[in-house]
């Protein structure tokens, strides 16, 4: 949607049969009487009508019809976005301030079980989208979504799922058949049918630097290669190993090496789960299935791999015995092994939540600030959940990020009567917790245009206070040299303990405002022993350090409103930030939502990628020798240079298929 000034009809954006006129001069004068209408944000029915005439008998009848008229406009707007939900009957106070017992409410309602952890892709998310919409909608703010609603959809993948799985193999005039309980493939597994004659590869693991070579002397070209899980204790920890023993790491060996499937044999005395989705929508190149080790011996027998296999598969120093050094399989074809393994990633759609509040000089090309949280949490677990339990538990998220959820919704009925120069925009994003994705399709396609955004605030767990510290983490600080004076400023009154951190990368959705250019503040209160487990919840968060919290952002986001111009500076990272797990460093900031493929958002300053000549979606294609089609194999193909060397970099960028070069460095 474009951007749209006081002054323009609200009713291009909202689709309402009734009552147009009313709804247009609502929409112009922000609503001014919704206030007195629900002082207690009650559900928006007649009844509200019913409760404001009784209490309220002179007002003239002419008025009365429009307030009725806006109940049944309110109600209309949100079944006009395709709402159905049933929205609780939040006690919330009647004031304009942001006060800890609104917070508390937003967040009670968020972080209840009633929404189920709020998880990305599931019905119970869109509870709280609708939720927020409707607080949007009740503080007068304008639709900033998709086709004038407050919503903007996007597809996610939330998971995937298998049937159909077979894995079998014929010796000697017999044959056998696995079942489910003995393999399954992998969640990231390429899905198609493979066959081949069995190869053992030890660990699967080709680290040359570290002289270790688990493929020498086998020709695994259209076999299945069996590998064991992990890699022997005697190897450094910290070097390329670790990576190239993760099973993606192992498939893109066995995929170089010219294999027709991979399978890994689980530990001694584990058996098969259901199928676990990490996160990542990239898929292997070629089939790649766990195995049991009582399944794998059974095979590796028949295959008459030699060599002691009893207790062989499990941990420790005593691992790197003969089976480690891939010992082949008999080479004279009698034995094939066929499967087919089926996997579908699961597609959702998903809501970023959004409205805008026009400035007060507003001609409809001013600078609109970005105010943000991400709404989402992992619903009942899974990636990304630090919980180890057995029994399911939904995981609330009431920091993270209910508190910042409310925060942004007390900002924006704030601002209702505290009107900036410069517009705000109020997000609430989904699917941050599977990778920033929902800021990231909003910078990509943005509603309004992207390049009014002066800065963006991000408000990510900001409910836990420390009240013996008052410890506030804030980020961002080098991505504008106006944000130090501004931060320290109005600490004054507040007294937190601030840690200001320069980068405006981080784990949360600023970044993806910052790798397009834009000055960023992100505000958290710290981790604690809750942080992504079942006992995130509402009653652990201190309501009234999160309101001094959240009234310091107000203050920062009027006096940043003042300012004339807001600069942005990219932040050059020390030493100590390149954390990496590799020797050599590149600096590319991978593009997380994208799934066909390496997909960068931008290079760190002064990095060999800015060097190189790499930019903001870039799609990786060749890393010196290593074919990239997923950041799985760029870790791989990482691992596998030195600081130092020049290697030649293939690009994709639009039609453009150009090559670079990138001297590394040392990380
Ligand atoms: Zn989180």
């Amino acid at each position: 949607m474009q951007y749209c000034g006081v002054f323009c009809s609200s009713t291009a954006n909202i689709s309402i049969s009734r009552s147009n006129a009313s709804v247009r001069t609502v929409f112009v004068q922000r609503l001014p009487w919704m206030r007195i209408l629900t002082p207690h944000g009650n559900r928006m029915t007649s009844r509200g009508v019913v409760y404001y005439r009784t209490l309220n008998k002179d007002i003239d009848d002419m008025k009365t019809t429009i307030y009725a008229l806006v109940f049944v406009a309110l109600g209309s707007a949100l079944q006009a976005q395709g709402s159905t939900a049933v929205l609780p009957n939040i006690n919330l106070d009647a004031s304009l301030e942001v006060t800890a017992a609104d917070l508390r409410a937003h967040v009670e309602w968020l972080a209840s079980d009633e929404l189920e952890g709020r998880g990305t892709g599931t019905p119970s998310i869109d509870l709280a989208a609708e939720y927020i919409a409707r607080e949007f909608l009740r503080y007068g703010l304008q639709p900033a979504g998709d086709n004038g609603t407050f919503f903007q959809t996007f597809d996610v993948i939330t998971g995937a799922q298998s049937s159909g799985n077979s894995l079998a193999w014929q010796s000697g005039g017999e044959s056998t058949t696995l079942d489910s309980t003995q393999f399954m493939p992998y969640a990231f597994s390429a899905s198609g049918s493979f066959t081949g004659t069995p190869v053992y590869a030890g660990y699967g693991i080709v680290a040359t630097g570290e002289d270790i070579d688990d493929y020498a002397g086998l020709s695994v070209e259209g076999r299945v290669v069996i590998v064991r899980s992990g890699y022997p204790d005697d190897v450094n920890p910290h070097g390329s190993v670790p990576v190239l023993a993760s099973v993606r790491g192992k498939e893109v060996t066995a995929r170089e090496k010219g294999a027709s499937a991979l399978l890994v044999i689980m530990e001694e005395g584990k058996s098969i789960s259901g199928l676990k989705y990490d996160g990542s929508p990239a898929r292997t190149g070629i089939p790649v299935g766990r195995i049991t080790a009582a399944a794998a011996r059974r095979l590796l027998t028949a295959a008459g791999v030699e060599g002691k296999i009893d207790g062989e598969f499990k941990k420790g120093p005593a691992a790197r015995g003969p089976m480690a050094k891939g010992i082949p399989a008999r080479e004279s074809g009698s034995m094939e092994v066929q499967g087919r393994f089926n996997v579908d990633l699961i597609r959702k759609q998903t809501r970023n939540v959004l409205a805008l509040l026009p400035g007060s000089n507003s001609d409809g090309a001013e600078g609109v600030f970005v105010i943000g949280g991400h709404y989402d949490h992992l619903g009942w677990g899974g990636h990304g959940s630090l919980y180890r339990g057995e029994i399911p538990m939904i995981h609330n998220g009431a920091d993270d990020n209910a508190s910042g959820t409310a925060g942004v919704l007390e900002l924006a009925q704030y601002f209702t009567a505290n009107p900036t120069r410069h517009s705000l925009l109020f997000m609430a994003f989904s699917g941050e917790e599977m990778g920033l994705l929902g800021s990231g399709h909003w910078v990509n396609e943005p509603t309004i245009e992207r390049s009014r955004v002066r800065a963006m605030y991000n408000l990510d767990m900001i409910g836990r206070l420390p009240v013996a510290t008052r410890r506030l983490n804030v980020q961002g600080i080098g991505t504008s040299p106006v944000w130090k004076e501004l931060v320290n400023k109005f600490n004054d009154a507040e007294n937190f303990d601030l840690a200001l951190i320069e980068d405006g990368h981080g784990s949360s959705d600023h970044s993806s405002f910052y790798s397009k250019d834009i000055p960023v503040l992100f505000f958290f209160t710290g981790l604690h022993t809750d942080y992504h487990r079942p006992s995130d919840d509402a009653h652990k968060l201190d309501y009234k350090g999160q309101e001094e919290v959240v009234r310091y952002i107000a203050e920062i986001v009027e006096a940043s409103d003042a300012l004339e111009s807001i600069p942005f500076t990219r932040v050059k990272k020390t030493e100590k930030q390149k954390v990496s797990r590799f020797n050599v460093y590149v600096g590319t900031i991978p593009d997380y939502g994208y799934s066909e493929g390496f997909k960068i958002t931008g290079t760190s300053p002064g990095s060999p990628a800015e060097e190189a000549g790499m930019q903001d979606g870039d799609i990786l294609l060749l890393f010196g020798t290593t074919e990239i089609s997923s950041i799985y194999d760029y870790m791989t193909a990482l691992s596998r240079h030195k600081p130092g060397e020049e290697v030649p970099v293939v690009v994709r960028r639009g039609e453009d298929e150009i090559t670079l070069t990138v001297k590394l460095v040392s990380k």
